[in-house]
Formats: structure tokens, sequence, C-alpha cells
């Protein structure tokens, strides 16, 4: 799913199915995968496991199980970054259950990360290759498509790794990354506790947290396997797995450049990626214990979520809608993006 706070109407939400081709298991189990409509816009489902989530469901995009990671970089990637880049906040989720292909679709494999023009690298590695690798069609971006009339134009771009487990949030980019910047397994927990803050001029933005001005590709993918390390640490140190809690990796930009008239523009933007905790149902994993309480938690933030993207759809149709962001801090930390 990909939003973007530019002023489109209903194109700021678009909600996009991928479907990924069955693994060993599935094949031998005998499963099939979902139906699509020749136009890529509805998916019908046929589970006689499970009759209740059986039904056609209207997208604004299906990808099927043989769409590329380039193909899914130019619907989605790409406008996104456009929007980002021309100052609006964006933002993109990736929901689904464990398995389902949300690390690969966001990032694909880590041992081809610093390749160039890798073909299974996802969106995030790709982004990272646009923003700092296409010079001209940023700088165009920039200046609203007049770099010919346009001088002085510079951008400064920062990045945050940050991860979010029963509603604590871990800044993965902390040099010493210790169970306590979580909150967790502290004695003082509370004083601990990162605090997400609202600042007229700078938005939405965690107190304390760790912001890295980045110049290349290069130390971008660094920056980001270092917020991957400290996710694996903090999850052992929680006895928790990686896909029970909710990674963000927040792209801050602000850019400036002197238009035609002489005049100076400034524009600041933040981009967030996010691959969001496995959605299984505790019923169907045989939870127990503090594995209930962490699927409570992930099932109450992603129905917050939920709550809020309709509430927003709702209120873009005309009606007045309350806005529960703050209802989880996921989405409270993304109100100004997702609103
Ligand atoms: P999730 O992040 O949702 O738990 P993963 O992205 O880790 O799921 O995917 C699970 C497995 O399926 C991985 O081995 C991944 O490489 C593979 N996979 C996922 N999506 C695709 C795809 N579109 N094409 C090929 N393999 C995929």
């Amino acid at each position: 799913m990909s939003l973007s706070s530019d002023n489109s109407g209903s194109e700021n939400i678009r909600c996009i199915v991928r479907c990924r081709p069955l693994n060993e298991k599935e094949i031998g189990l005998g499963s099939k995968c979902v139906t699509i409509s020749s136009d890529s816009k509805v998916v019908f489902v046929e589970n006689k496991n499970d009759k209740l989530a059986n039904g056609k469901y209207a997208m604004d995009h299906v990808f099927n199980e043989n769409v590329t990671q380039e193909e899914v970089f130019q619907e989605i990637g790409e406008p996104i970054l456009k929007s980002f880049i021309s100052g609006y906040n964006c933002t993109i989720f990736c929901y689904g259950q464990t398995g389902a292909g949300k690390t690969h679709t966001m990032m694909g494999p880590l041992e081809q990360l610093f390749e160039e023009n890798s073909s299974p690298q996802g969106l995030i590695p790709r982004i990272i290759h646009y923003l700092f690798n296409e010079e001209t069609k940023v700088k165009n971006i920039i200046t609203g498509g007049n770099l010919d009339k346009s001088k002085d134009i510079k951008m400064t771009i920062k990045f945050c790794v940050m991860e979010l487990y029963q509603e604590s949030i871990i800044d993965l980019l902390k040099t010493e990354n210790n169970t306590n910047t979580t909150g967790k397994n502290s004695n003082n927990d509370k004083a601990n506790e990162l605090k997400i803050k609202e600042d007229p001029k700078k938005g939405m933005y965690v107190q304390g947290i760790t912001e890295v001005e980045i110049k290349t590709a290069k130390e971008a993918k660094n920056l980001i396997l270092m917020g991957l390390k400290s996710r694996h640490v903090a999850a052992t140190e929680m006895n928790a797995e990686s896909s029970r809690s909710h990674l963000l990796f927040s792209i801050y930009l602000s850019t400036s450049y002197i238009n035609s008239r002489g005049g100076k523009i400034e524009k600041m933007s933040r981009l967030h990626l996010i691959d969001l905790a496995g959605s299984e149902r505790q019923k169907k994993t045989k939870a127990q214990g503090e594995r209930i309480k962490e699927a409570c938690m992930i099932n109450k933030s992603l129905s917050t979520l939920g709550n809020v993207i309709n509430a927003l759809v709702e209120n873009y149709e005309g009606k007045n809608k309350y806005i529960p962001f703050r209802d989880s801090k996921l989405t409270y930390f993304l109100k100004d993006s997702l609103g």
C-alpha cells in the first residue's frame, strides 16, 4: 500500500496486492494461486479451508506472481518518489502474513544490496539508487521541471531506522544499541522510552532518535545493514522474532533552489518505508503466553492502521470522520504522512 499527501484526491491512497510464487510446501499441498481479473484490478479468493476469506476484492492494482522487482518499483516506487522529491510526505506499507513476501518486496536479498542493477533488489535499494544516482531526474523534480532556469540546487538527505515492538520504539541506529533504548528489560522502563512528539514546524518526530545525514547510496545501504543488525540483536535480547515488530525506514529530505525570478524555494518532506509485523492470526499460530500479548499488540496496531486508513478514505469521499491517529504509536507517528 502506498500513500502520499499530495492533493490529487483519492489517488492519495493506493492499495496494491502482490502475489508471490507458490513455495514447495504449498505446491506439495496442491495449493493454487488466487485468480486475478484481466484488468489486474480484482483478486478472486477461493479457499475450501477458510470460507470466510472467500470473495472478490477490488484493488488499485494486482501483480501476479511473475511480476519483476523493477515493475513493482515503476508502479509503486517511482510515483511515490516523485511526490516525495516534490515536497510531499509519503508512506509505503507492506502488509501480510509472515512469509507472504513483504521483505522481498521492500528489500530483496541483502547479498545483492550493493550490486548495481541487480534484478532481485526490492523497493528500498531502488529508491536509494534513484535518490543518489539519478541526479538530473531528481533536480528536475525539485525544480518542478525548470532545471535549466534554476540555480543553486541543494538537497540534504537524512535517514532514521527504527522498530516498533509492543508499542515501544527502538532506535536501530543508536551505536551502543542495547535494550535500554527500547525501554524493555530495564529497571526504569518509562524513563528510557522514546517518545513521539508533535512540532508545528518539524511535524511528527521521535524525540532523541538518531538521524544520520547521507551523501551516497553506499552510505545509505551501510546504514540499512547496521539497522538490520541491531534489529536482530534487539529481537534476540527480547526473545522475539523480527517478524513480530514493525520496521520503519524514514528518509527526510530538505531541498532548496533559486528560481528564474531569483526567489529561494525551500521544501521539506519525508518518506516512510514500512515493513509491517506479520498479520497471522493467533489461533492459527497457536500463540501462548508472551506470544499472545505480542500478537494482541500487533493486531491492535494493524487494526488501528486499518481504521485510520478507512477513516481517511471516507473523508476523501466527503464524510467527516474522526481519525483515530492516537490509538497506536505507528499511526500517531505517521499522522502527518497519512493525513
Ligand atoms: P515476509 O517478509 O512477508 O515474512 P519474505 O519476504 O521473507 O516474507 O518471503 C518469504 C520467502 O519467499 C523468502 O524466501 C523470499 O525470498 C520468497 N519470496 C517472497 N516473494 C517472492 C517473489 N515475489 N518471488 C520469489 N520469491 C519470493
